[in-house]
């Protein structure tokens, strides 16, 4: 039940109407680990860094059980670097910098270890490097989940509908289906993205949930109303993380238990959000992880 997830490790300004941060820990799949590690033991991380990343952060990471052997740290390099802005419905946001820095250079090569891995994250990340992770792939892993964001949309369409061709599974927002597909109706949307590959796509809609689409059915997940949302980064990869931890975890690809993974995502979707950067998302209980999931089954179970 080995997960591998590639994606950013980085660092993150944010403004938000609750107060600014400046160069906190962020990055894709230091957050999909995060979610992740509370369904498997198992995770190899594939991401590079630069030597001003915290050594303390890492240790946390692998004290979570996760495995850095292939996170290439770069002498005198830069970490990536991310900035933005959330307006005042803490939904929207404004990208304010890129700095690619040493993932601009980044060629990845798997450890032997990571190679056999079964559960994939193809974090949001250039779709050259999840096209180089998933051809190095010595065996045909069981699910491949790719997230993506605007910014590679707008860069990088062809590459990325390569990579769209690898994947399983494909999360992204619904502003981002709407520009992957040229259709307004996510119905319309999801048929198009199901022509470029993926058997199942999630669509992301904040804090009005999520949509599971395969060819004949849909599930809709809500997202928890919560009273504090600090900051949203991180949300879509902690979902993700979730969503495919469980799926490892419970090693069932059915559509039925892809609506519970769905749900285990947004559970660890509503925690990051509470606070800034890793705050909340690096010490969760197995309690409050499995009370919150119980709120979701309350949340929508009404009897006729
Ligand atoms: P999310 O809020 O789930 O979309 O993820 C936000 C995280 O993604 C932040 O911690 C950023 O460091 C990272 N990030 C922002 N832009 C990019 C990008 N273009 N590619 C990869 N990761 C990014």
């Amino acid at each position: 039940m080995s997960l591998l997830t590639v994606g950013t490790v980085a660092f993150d300004s944010l403004e938000t109407p609750h107060g600014n941060v400046d160069m906190v820990v962020g990055g894709s799949s230091q957050y999909s680990s995060y979610a992740a590690s509370y369904f498997t033991k198992d995770i190899n991380l594939v991401s590079i860094i630069g030597d001003d990343f915290p050594q303390s952060e890492l240790d946390d990471l692998s004290n979570k059980g996760v495995s850095l052997e292939g996170l290439k740290t770069v002498a005198g390099g830069k970490s990536f670097f991310w900035a933005g802005r959330y307006l005042e419905n803490m939904i929207d946001r404004v990208t304010l910098t890129t700095d690619l820095n040493v993932l601009g250079e980044f060629d990845p090569i798997l450890p032997d270890s990571y190679k056999n891995s079964e559960y994939i994250l193809l974090g949001n990340l250039t779709p050259d490097i999840q096209i180089s992770v998933m051809k190095q792939l010595s065996s045909k892993p069981k699910l491949v989940v790719l997230d993506t964001m605007n910014f590679w949309i707008d860069s990088a369409y062809d590459k990325l509908l390569e990579a769209i061709k690898l994947c399983d599974v494909l999360t992204i927002n619904d502003e981002e289906a709407r520009m992957l597909s040229g259709e307004h109706s996510l119905v319309k949307a999801a048929a198009k993205i199901f022509e470029m590959g993926p058997q199942y796509l999630i669509i992301k809609k904040g804090e009005h949930g999520s949509l599971l689409f395969d060819r004949n059915n849909v599930f809709f997940a809500p997202a928890l109303p919560l009273e504090n949302v600090i900051d949203p980064t991180g949300a879509g990869d902690c979902f993700a993380g979730g969503f495919l931890g469980y799926i490892a975890m419970t090693g069932d690809t059915s559509f039925e238990n892809m609506k519970r993974a769905i749900i285990h995502g947004s559970v660890m979707a509503s925690f990051v959000v509470e606070d800034f950067s890793n705050y909340r998302i690096k010490s969760l209980t197995k309690e409050e992880i499995n009370s919150r999931v119980e709120r979701f089954v309350n949340l929508t179970k009404f009897s006729l």
